[in-house]
């Protein structure tokens, strides 16, 4: 056997010919550019070509012993690289761009700017003091493009920014969508117990303000921005200083990564937009966004009019800002960007019949967009499509609303709950939730995940706080059980369902759950339903073994009362007379919960039945009663589950029950 060293030795060779081969591919990429380029009636973006590469190396994975999910995600990206490579490539054809930004070396702006611009060649990067210096720059002609960041996921918009590009002669020519990772960064050899100072920019803290409140007797301190915060730490080579910033700062200013992942949410983007004094030409063949600056008349309705005439030409609207008018006082300006090009003519007519209405009118980019690695997807839930749904009550706290005002059916359409893409209720095919009833090992979990998705599951289920009977049985792994799942869930494309026990933890549980599941035993702890009313992340709600379907109704009321909209309930079985099974079924509970709410509505056949050769049965019979999906406990190696081992199936018959649903076995994604 060999011996470590030459192991070591052997992989870091490996992974040399691993990037060179990544060079060979984009030098390859490069030459198709210049065909293409050659011959307009070639896409620079094929779908189908894309499709059936993806599917060969899928295949091509599994037969050489790769997981093939793994293999088509990793090539994903590598493909998305390779059409915005070419696509800058051609807009761009000039070497040796200056690009400004605002910040330090090793800031976010100059890491997207360098990602946007790494198919350039000889390009350089300037960093700014300001916004405004940045932009200044370019307007002398001492920089040929700059990047500046316009918005973020977790604080919002960037105002100065707006404001910014108003002024005339500046062109949006492209964008560029980053997710931002902040880590915790020190001098070599620093650790966290002996930190006494932490600066970055004040955003940053903002972001990082949870685990900064973890740190005893340390001094947070705002600083100008992220790298130079960084690097004023290396200047000091002081180990009791640390910074916030990205990866790039620690590589650049020769700092240690004390801690990653240090952001209260995990999914942090922030959408830079590249700004030229030119309008660019484009290939026309990608996707395009066309942004806009708008002012309207004093008048009442002024907007809603243009904004009505954009939606009658089927103009889809992404992003809607105002700005105070810089010249007259509670005049505003409006910030529009709006799906497609000003190259297609459906855009064109749109634009025309809204200057009817608008004041100005300005086109101030028409650029394409990259289908970018996504922030998570809209967190509001989206209801059916009934023409005239009756509004939802709002809950109110003066008059006191009447008793089931939120969740009861009251002639609304089914509700749709989106958790991340997935969506569970109203005329949407049933999804299947499974994974472990607890979350047992970094490769239990991956395990898991995987067989999941290989059986066209859409969710993961696992359990980190566990509510046992006695207090000797395992209780889950906590914290550190939850982060494993998050990441298997994320290695899977799979968001994740996890019990939530106590109020004081909803919050950090919903830094890395998608939905939070309430238990049985905690179905009428209304505390706890408060606290998840609160929360960003959506709700399972178990039906108690002892509540009637009333009751049940009252605790989704509670959770919808705190404003919390996307809420799941789940029929587990409950306790009657009957011993032969673990919960007696309550499939009529089904049926009834679907007439009386327009809550979707799920099946956990596995604490019903408390045996695993019962619950493909059940799964059938769930989804005859009209469940909109089903929650099943698998286990990679269920005879040796720490928790509901009996009644937990295998991936084999997982697969079984997926196939009796219908589902396709997800070639890749
Ligand atoms: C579980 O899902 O593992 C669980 C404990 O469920 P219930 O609350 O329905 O017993
Ligand atoms: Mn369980």
């Amino acid at each position: 056997m060999s011996d470590l060293p030459s192991l070591r030795a052997d992989l870091d060779a490996l992974d040399r010919r691993l990037v060179d081969a990544l060079a060979e591919r984009q030098r390859l990429v490069r030459e198709v550019a210049t065909v293409k380029a050659d011959d307009a009636g070639l896409p620079l973006q094929d779908a189908d070509r894309e499709q059936a590469l993806l599917a060969r190396i899928h295949q091509l994975a599994e037969d050489a012993g790769v997981d093939g999910y793994f293999a088509s995600t990793l090539y994903r990206q590598i493909l998305r690289h390779s059409v915005r490579f070419q696509a800058v490539r051609q807009r761009d054809e000039a070497s040796g761009l200056r690009i400004a930004y605002q910040g330090d070396p090793g800031c976010y702006s100059h890491s997207a700017a360098r990602r946007h611009f790494a198919a350039v060649d000889d390009t350089s990067y300037e960093g700014a003091r300001t916004f405004r210096d940045a932009v200044a720059a370019l307007k002398r002609g001492d920089a040929d493009r700059a990047v500046l960041p316009v918005e973020n996921t977790t604080a919002g918009p960037i105002a100065g920014v707006y404001d910014l590009l108003v002024e005339p002669g500046l062109h949006i020519v492209g964008e560029e969508v980053v997710r931002v990772e902040h880590c915790l960064l020190g001098v070599e050899g620093a650790s966290l117990d002996g930190l006494k100072r932490v600066g970055s920019h004040p955003q940053a803290i903002a972001q990082c303000s949870e685990f900064l409140a973890g740190l005893d007797g340390v001094r947070v301190v705002a600083e100008d921005d992220t790298a130079g915060a960084a690097r004023l730490v290396a200047e000091t080579g002081d180990a009791s200083r640390a910074a916030i910033a990205g990866e790039d700062a620690a590589d650049l200013y020769g700092l240690a990564v004390l801690k990653r992942h240090i952001a209260n949410r995990k999914d942090n983007f922030t959408r830079f937009l590249v700004v030229s004094t030119e309008a660019l030409g484009h290939d026309t063949r990608l996707p395009h966004k066309t942004s806009l600056l708008l002012s309207t008349d004093h008048r009442q309705g002024a907007l809603t009019r243009v904004l009505q005439v954009l939606a009658e030409a089927g103009l889809n609207l992404t992003k809607l800002e105002s700005r105070p008018s810089q010249t007259t006082p509670f005049e505003f300006l409006f910030y529009l960007d709006v799906e497609g090009g000003t190259h297609e003519a459906h855009v064109q007519d749109a634009l025309e019949a809204a200057r009817a209405h608008a004041r100005t009118l300005r086109v101030i980019g028409s650029y394409p967009v990259f289908e970018a690695e996504k922030p998570r997807a809209a967190l509001a839930p989206s209801s059916g499509d009934g023409a005239s749904v009756p509004a939802r009550p709002k809950p109110t706290t003066g008059a006191k609303p009447s008793r089931r005002a939120l969740a009861d059916r009251a002639g609304r359409p089914d509700t749709v709950v989106e958790i991340a893409g997935v969506r569970i209720g109203g005329d949407e095919p049933p999804v299947l939730i499974a994974g472990p009833c607890s979350v047992e090992s970094r490769e239990q979990i991956f395990e898991s995940a995987r067989g999941v998705r290989e059986a066209g599951g859409l969710m993961l289920r696992g359990g980190c706080f566990k509510p046992r009977t006695l207090p000797y049985d395992f209780q889950g792994l906590g914290f550190e059980g939850l982060t494993m799942m998050h990441e298997a869930g994320r290695a899977h494309g799979l968001p994740i369902v996890t019990e939530v026990l106590h109020p004081a933890d909803v919050e950090a549980v919903a830094r890395e759950a998608d939905v939070l599941q309430i238990g049985a035993r905690n179905m009428q702890n209304f505390e706890l339903l408060k606290a998840v009313g609160k929360s960003h992340a959506a709700v399972l709600l178990k039906r108690g073994m002892s509540s009637s379907i009333d009751e049940w109704l009252a605790a989704a009321e509670y959770v919808l009362a705190g404003g919390n909209e996307r809420v799941i309930l789940c029929e587990r079985g409950i306790r009657t007379f009957e011993t032969a099974t673990r919960n007696t079924l309550d499939l009529s509970a089904v049926v009834v919960a679907r007439e009386r709410t327009h809550l979707p509505v799920i099946v956990d056949p596995s604490h019903a039945a408390g045996a695993r050769r019962w619950v493909p049965a059940l799964c059938r019979a769930a989804l005859a009663a009209g469940a909109h999906g089903l929650i099943v406990e698998a286990h990679p190696d269920p005879d040796h589950a720490l928790s509901d081992g009996p009644q937990s199936v295998t991936f084999s018959t997982l697969d079984e029950i997926a196939a009796a649903m219908g589902l396709r076995q997800p070639v890749e994604a």
